[in-house]
C-alpha cells in the first residue's frame, strides 16, 4: 500500500496555510509551498500522496458554486492600467474559491457615470466587490449595481488603510493624501 497514490487516511480538511507534511518526507507541487523544511497549504482541499515519487498535493475541494453571469464576489486587484484592472476573486456568492480565479474590469464597466481611467477606480491591493458579467474566460467583472465598487483601499503613498470621505472619495488618516476610488456604500465593511 505504501508504493500508492492516497488520500490522507482521515479525510481531512486543510486549509490555506496549514501544515501539512515537512520537506524530508515530500516535494510539494504548485496546491502547496515549503517555509523553513516545512510544507504548508495554498487551497481548501484534501492532501493527495505519492510515497513512491514522495510528491504531496492538495486537491482542491470542489467549487460547487460556478462562476455565474450576475454572480457576486470579493476579490482583490492585482494591477491597474489607465483602461483595465485584473481582480482576483476570492470570494463568490459569499463562499471562498479555493484558488483564485482572475478577471477583468473595463473602466466603462466602473461606474454608471463617465470615469476617465481606472486610477481613479481602484488601485492594486484594494478589496472590492463586483458581480460577474462574463463567466467564460476571460471572466469580465462590473462595479455598477448595488453595493458594489471598492470596499477597502490603501494609501497609493503610505500603504495606510483608508477611511470614507465621501461617495467616490478616500481619506488617509496617516498622511492625509486624499484619493478618488470608486467606492462601494458599504466602503468598510468588505463581507456586507
Ligand atoms: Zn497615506
Amino acid at each position: 500500500m505504501n508504493n500508492k497514490k492516497e488520500i490522507s487516511s482521515d479525510n481531512k480538511l486543510v486549509l490555506p496555510g496549514d501544515k501539512i507534511a515537512v520537506i524530508e518526507e515530500f516535494v510539494p507541487d504548485e496546491t502547496c509551498f515549503e517555509k523553513n523544511g516545512e510544507i504548508y497549504s495554498r487551497v481548501i482541499g484534501h492532501i493527495l500522496t505519492d510515497r513512491k515519487k514522495h510528491k504531496i498535493s492538495v486537491i482542491p475541494k470542489k467549487q460547487h458554486h460556478s462562476i455565474k453571469n450576475g454572480a457576486i464576489g470579493l476579490g482583490r486587484v492585482e494591477f491597474a492600467k489607465k483602461q483595465i484592472a485584473s481582480v482576483n476573486i476570492f470570494h463568490l456568492n459569499h463562499e471562498e474559491i479555493p484558488i483564485p480565479v482572475s478577471a477583468v474590469l473595463h473602466v466603462s464597466e466602473a461606474s454608471r457615470r463617465f470615469v476617465k481611467s481606472m486610477y481613479e477606480v481602484a488601485r492594486p491591493g484594494d478589496w472590492v466587490r463586483f458581480r460577474i458579467i462574463r463567466e467564460k474566460k476571460p471572466i469580465y467583472i462590473s462595479f455598477i449595481g448595488d453595493g458594489l465598487g471598492v470596499v477597502t483601499a490603501y494609501c497609493i503613498q503610505c500603504g495606510h488603510e483608508l477611511n470614507y470621505k465621501r461617495p467616490n472619495l478616500l481619506e488617509c488618516p496617516n498622511c492625509d493624501l486624499i484619493q478618488a476610488r470608486i467606492t462601494s456604500k458599504n466602503y468598510g465593511k468588505p463581507f456586507r
